[in-house]
């Protein structure tokens, strides 16, 4: 039989089960005004990276707020945005393999908004072969980028030849139309000292523009410069010749992101959590671990920070406390800040957006699980 569980709008946040996820939405939505009301004014396009949020009904709410589109890191996740009816999206990893390539022939049948990127020749080949093979796309090419190593050595080809040789591939290519450019400086968003997470933004930037430059002489369309995440954004929107951000973070936060960049945005998320067992007399378990709470950029915070998280393995969690603190009893809820939300929204179905307690709204995870 089915459990009679179903949380509804309405319920306050006492009827969850645990471990759930919760949004603040006066947080999430002050969130969203800051950094709309700072970037829009700039008059570029504000593209959120929605490897963060996995909602299309969260990528609608940013399109509502000022956002132009969306970006996704992976084919798999333009997948399931396009089929939860979001469909304005900037691919931003490559596309490799024929299982993949296929794949994004067979989403391009259907929206024409895709936009890729490509890093090599070799990639860009398969691509617009794959859609030379397809009797309605092939006269109808797919909007690309060049993806640019900016410093962070992870995907992009090199600035200088390499870039211009991959441009004049692609040139030859007639599935493919090249309309930009790409440089994430990831490298550079957690750098704790301000001034110089702004210093090395604005080198990678001039690499990113000096290159548009070059190509642009040389005859290539390049209308979009796209760029900078939460803790760059600010850096990129001064620079002349970016047109287009890409932001994830700045929505929910995490502590890993106020620990470099402080508190400009608020921690909007938490994972709602119950203390099932008592350790000691200073030590509770709770029902967090590895599979609601990601550790890879450090613990996890409880968000009354008198309360010291350790990771007790894939279900559980420990909460300690100093003396003359308030203990905390079994049945007792805390709420845990994530250390890296991305990874730790990939972990939950859904989530519960409340004001003042009351659940406001429910949203599925969308491309939850979505690495492909
Ligand atoms: N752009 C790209 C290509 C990314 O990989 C990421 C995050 O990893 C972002 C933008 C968004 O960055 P953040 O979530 O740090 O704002
Ligand atoms: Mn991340």
């Amino acid at each position: 039989m089915a459990s009679c569980y179903s949380p509804s709008v309405g319920d306050r946040l006492e009827s969850l089960d645990t471990p759930s996820m919760i949004v603040d939405l006066d947080l999430m939505e002050a969130n969203i005004k800051k950094l709309m009301d700072s970037l829009l004014p700039t008059g570029l396009n504000i593209r959120p990276h929605l490897k963060t949020t996995k909602s299309a009904i969260l990528a609608r709410k940013l399109v509502a707020a000022g956002a132009k589109g969306g970006c996704v890191a992976k084919l798999s996740e333009a997948e399931a945005m396009t089929s939860a009816g979001f469909d304005d999206l900037l691919i931003t990893c490559e596309i490799i393999g024929a299982p993949k390539v296929n794949r994004l022939v067979d989403l391009y049948k259907k929206h024409r908004n895709i936009r890729i990127v490509v890093d090599s020749e070799a990639g860009a080949t398969a691509i617009n072969n794959a859609l030379g093979q397809a009797p309605k796309v092939s006269d109808d090419p797919i909007h690309v980028l060049l993806d640019l190593d900016v410093g962070l050595h992870r995907t992009g080809a090199k600035p200088g030849e390499p870039v211009l040789a991959l441009a004049r591939h692609v040139r030859t290519l007639k599935n493919l139309r090249l309309i930009g450019i790409q440089g994430y400086e990831g490298h550079l968003q957690h750098l704790h000292d301000r001034e110089d997470r702004k210093k090395r933004c604005l080198e990678s930037m001039k690499t990113l523009t000096d290159t548009a430059d070059v190509l642009r002489k040389e005859g290539f369309n390049i209308d979009v410069v796209t760029t900078g995440g939460t803790g760059t954004a600010e850096f990129c929107a001064t620079v002349p010749g970016v047109t287009e951000l890409q932001p994830g973070s700045f929505i929910f936060m995490d502590t890993d992101y106020r620990n470099a960049i402080g508190t400009l945005y608020s921690n909007s998320l938490t994972i709602l959590s119950t203390v099932i067992s008592k350790q000691g007399e200073r030590q509770v378990t709770i029902d967090s671990g590895l599979k609601s709470l990601t550790t890879d950029s450090g613990l996890a915070e409880c968000q009354n920070s008198r309360y010291e998280y350790g990771c007790l393995g894939d279900e559980h969690g420990s909460l300690n406390w100093e003396e003359g603190t308030p203990e905390l009893r079994i049945g007792d809820r805390v709420h845990m800040i994530p250390s890296h939300i991305d990874p730790t929204i990939n972990l939950h179905d859904v989530y519960y957006a409340h004001r003042k307690g009351v659940i406001e709204e429910i949203w599925p995870v969308d491309t939850r699980g979505k690495v492909q």
